[in-house]
This record gives C-alpha cells, structure tokens and sequence, in this order.
C-alpha cells in the first residue's frame, strides 16, 4: 500500500479527518518513490513520469482528443476543488500555517477561477489563416509541446499549482510536476481530485522532492538537509521535457535556464521574485490608499511574490500616511496566531531557515543605519511569527531597499516629484509589479506606463486577474502566465504551406 497518512483536525473553525496519499503520482496510480525509503524522489521517479506522461500524449491526450473535452475536465476539477475548499484550506493551515479563512475566501477561489478560465480556452486557442495568393493555402497551428515539466514554491501551493497546470492542460500537454518540498501536501490531495476528475491516467504526474521532508501527520514538519535537487534538476535536464515552468526565486531561475540550454535546449518561462513599488501621490484618497498598501505588503505575512515591499509617499503627506498605515500595520501583530482562529489575519513565515533569513534582514536594516519605526522583533516565544516591520529613513544601497526580503518588512521613503520617484522606482534589478495611488487617473497612468513593471495596479494593489497576463520585466522572469498570453507559452506555432495548383 503506497504511503499515506491522515491529518485529524481538531480547531475551531474545521473539524475532520483527512487522509492523504504522500507518494508520487504517475500514470493515474499512487506509488512510493523507487529508490528512496523516506518520501524523496529522484531522476528514476522523474523519468517514470516522463515516461507515462509521453504515452498519455500520445494514446489519449494532446490532439487526440478534442479541446472541449479537456475544458470539461478542467472545469470538473474546477468544481471538485470548490467542493473541498475547506479541505485544501485547512491543509495548507496544517502545512504552512496560512490563516484559514484566507485560503479559503481568497486563495483557493483565485484557483478555482484560474482553472475553469483556462477550461474556457481549452478549445479556441486556433491559429490563423495566412492570407496569400489563389494557389496556395497557408495557415498556422497552436501545438503543444508534448512533455511539460513545471516546478513550484511553497507560498501559494494550489494558486501556483493551477496557474501551471491549467493553461498546459488546456492546450493539450502533459504534465510532470515538483510541488515545493515545504508545502507539498495540498498538492498531494489536488492529485486525487485530477484522479476523480477522471483525467487519463499519466496526463498529470506528480513527483515529490528533493529537500527530505518526513512529518507526523499532526501537522508538525522536521525538515531535514536538502539531499540535493534531484527531482527538480531532473525535470530541467531530462530530454524527454521539451518545455520548463518555473516559478521560485531567481537565484533557482538562473539554475534552471543554464541546465535548461545545457540539455536538450528546452523551452523556459520563469516567474521569479520581486521588489514591488507602491507609489502615494498627495492627491490620492488616503483612507483606501491605506488599507491596500497594508494588504500590498502584510498579506501572508509579506511571503508574496508582487509584495509592496518599497513605498514611496510624496513628501506632502508623508505624516498623515505614516499616521494612517502604523496602526493598522501594528494592528495585524495582535492577530497572529492559530491559523484556524476566524479573527488571524498575520500568520508565520514558513520554515526556520526561513524565519532566519528574514530577520537577518531586519538586522541588516538597523546596521545600515536605516530607523525602525514599528516592528523589528520576533512575535511572541512560539512559531515564525515575526512583527510586521516598518523601516523608515531608508537609502537606495541598502539590503532592506534593494533586495527581495519575502516578509512583513516594508522600507518606507520619501519622493517630491513624480520624475524622481519613477526613477527611484525603477532603481532596482527586478520588474515584477508596481501601484500608482492618485485620483488624478490621468497621472497615475501616465507613470505606470513608465515603470519597468509586468503588472501595474493604479489605485489597487496586487490583486490579478486570471484573464490578465503576469510575469516579470528585467530579473522577475521570462514570459507570462494568466491570460491568454499564456496559451502562448504552452504552445509551438507551426505554419503549413499547401500548394493548391499542385504545379511548381
Ligand atoms: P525556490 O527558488 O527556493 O524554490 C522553488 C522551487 O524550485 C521549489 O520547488 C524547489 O524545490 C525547486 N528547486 C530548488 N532548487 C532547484 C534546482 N536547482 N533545480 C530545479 N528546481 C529547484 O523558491 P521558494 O523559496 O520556494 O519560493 C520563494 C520565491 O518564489 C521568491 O523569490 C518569490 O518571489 C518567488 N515567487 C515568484 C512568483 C511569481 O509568480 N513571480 C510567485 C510565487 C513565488
């Protein structure tokens, strides 16, 4: 019997038992990793995957059957994972420490929606008819690539995990999957909604690794040494891949592309990380510019790709923002704790290792000279919780202003013009997001238009749309997912030439 275990949950807002296979998942059955005893998988188990995926597409997937079909299946998933909402909800509280409620009334409904999006495109995503002269037809084709392989982090486990799969589903591919090795559970338990959905088996294949990760099924997580990148590396290197979907950091992009040109020259997208501006102009409505600037940078625990973690106020109203958003900020502190608690809205930061390097960028902060205006600490004496965190009196070369940080840590500067603050804006290696507040509309656009972003959000923050494109400029990544430009990345353009007059 392949491994499994059960998670018995105990809190006040869910109650119930839930049992999780925590195998691999290939060609539609559940099975322990080959050459492993603890649940590490390696290039063995990836190559199995690849295997089974390859005659998916070629038995019962890819073109040979109809784009409506795979969009009925992906919006079965769709509503199997709307059913178990509280379910997955209180996995990744279990797994990650996510509040509960967020997971359920936001996360996993920006799931949901991505996946019967991407159901909705499964079959239109045609090609075009090239206009020549009487005796020829030319046309293109949208095919996929075969063989995708798609690896993701641990912040958004089921967000990430649909962003990926949906649009390389709905253009025909099959799958190899790598859940991050901190949060791998609810990905677990998505696979045996793909299996219920009644996916051909080997379409969606999932192999866990590499970081050893061994649990005890109360919720409770030692993570042991990382025994190497096997399962990840695998993907990027194995000839049977013809494309890679990365989203993580981009230190582990960089990886990715070099073993992906080493091999066999496959294609990549990469969604990597961030330092996001969040610009106030004086004449914006502070009341509401607030609120989103607190949820642009706090919201899971400043654990997000896109968070505000740079704002920039124009001097005019500097006091009154900093007036407005300190309490609220500080406000959040007082809510942390058990993530099924209704009222917990600030959880923890997601490992130890984690918990280390986030705080070592508060120390960094306060020895570049930089001020703590709120924050600055651990919260309380148990878990990762740490004080959302407030840096005022910043410089553009320090570590806290220039360097993703991926925690409730937030530089706070002061601009004059709207010229200096698009330059200060733009002072950065990454291009992933930015917000412009402004009730001059026609002046926040005209910055965003200016900023080396791939999303800008004018008088809102962060919050995207599953028929809007998202992926990075400069060192935030290559390509885009979300919207139809990510049908794009999933799929090799070919142009058929017919010579109708059948003379030369
Ligand atoms: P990470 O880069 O450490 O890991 C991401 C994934 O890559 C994990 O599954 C990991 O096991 C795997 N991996 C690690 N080394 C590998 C290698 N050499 N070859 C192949 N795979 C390898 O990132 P993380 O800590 O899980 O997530 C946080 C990062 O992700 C942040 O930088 C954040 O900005 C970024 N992120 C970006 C987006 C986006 O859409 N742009 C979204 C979420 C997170």
């Amino acid at each position: 019997m392949p491994a499994q275990c059960t998670l018995n949950i105990d809190k006040a807002s869910y109650k119930g038992s839930i049992p999780i296979h925590t195998g691999h998942f290939i060609d539609g059955k559940w099975c322990d990793p080959k050459f492993a005893t603890i649940l590490l998988g390696s290039s063995a188990d990836v190559d199995m995957a690849v295997q089974a995926a390859q005659k998916a597409y070629k038995t019962s997937w890819g073109l040979k059957i109809l784009g409506s079909e795979r969009g009925r299946l992906l919006n079965r998933l769709a509503d199997l994972l709307e059913r178990d909402k509280d379910h997955f909800s209180a996995i990744e509280s279990l797994n990650i420490g996510k509040p509960f409620h967020f997971c359920r009334t936001f996360e996993i409904p920006k799931a949901i929606e991505c996946l019967r999006y991407f159901g909705g495109w499964a079959d239109k995503n045609q090609g075009k008819l090239v206009p020549t002269d009487e005796t020829k037809l030319a046309y293109t084709r949208h095919e996929p690539y075969g063989v995708v392989g798609q690896i993701i982090p641990w912040n958004f486990p089921i967000p990430m995990l649909a962003w990926k799969i949906a649009p390389a589903l709905a253009t025909g591919n099959c799958v190899v999957l790598k859940p991050s090795e901190i949060a791998p559970l609810s990905t677990m338990k998505f696979a045996e909604l793909i299996e219920e959905a009644g996916f051909p088996p080997g379409v969606v294949n999932i192999v866990n690794g590499y970081g050893n990760v061994s649990f005890d099924c109360t919720g409770i997580y030692y993570i042991l040494p990382s025994l190497g990148h096997t399962v990840g590396q695998a993907i990027t290197e194995h000839p049977g891949i013809a494309k890679v979907a990365f989203t993580g950091s981009t230190a582990v992009g960089r990886k990715i592309l070099e073993a992906a040109a080493k091999s066999n020259l496959k294609s990549v997208t990469l969604e990597l990380g961030g330092k996001s501006p969040i610009i106030v102009f004086d004449d914006c409505d502070l009341e509401q510019t607030v609120k989103w600037a607190v949820n642009g940078i706090f919201i899971n625990a400043g654990q997000v790709c896109v968070a505000g973690s740079r704002i920039f106020v124009q001097d005019t109203i500097y006091e009154a923002f900093m007036r407005e958003f300190t309490p609220i900020a500080a406000g959040l502190a007082g809510t942390a704790g058990d993530p099924f608690q209704p009222i917990t809205q600030h959880g923890p930061q997601v490992s130890q290792t984690h918990f280390d390097r986030v705080m070592s960028y508060i120390e960094s902060g306060k020895s570049e000279g930089a001020t703590v205006h709120l924050g600055g600490a651990r919260h309380g004496t148990e878990g990762y919780f740490i004080q959302p965190t407030i840096f005022t009196d910043c410089m553009p070369d320090m570590k806290i202003v220039k360097e993703e940080i991926f925690g409730p840590v937030v530089a706070i500067m002061k601009f004059g013009t709207e010229t200096e603050v698009i330059e200060a804006a733009n002072a950065t290696t990454y291009g992933l997001a930015c917000c412009v507040f402004s009730g001059d509309v026609s002046r926040a656009i005209r910055v965003a238009h200016q900023l080396e972003n791939g999303s800008a959000f004018v008088n809102s923050a962060m919050v995207t749309e599953p028929g809007a494109p998202f992926g990075g400029f400069k060192q935030s990544g290559i390509g885009r997912e979300q919207g139809e430009y990510a049908l794009a990345t999933y799929t090799q353009v070919k142009a058929v030439h017919v010579n109708l007059s059948m003379r030369i």
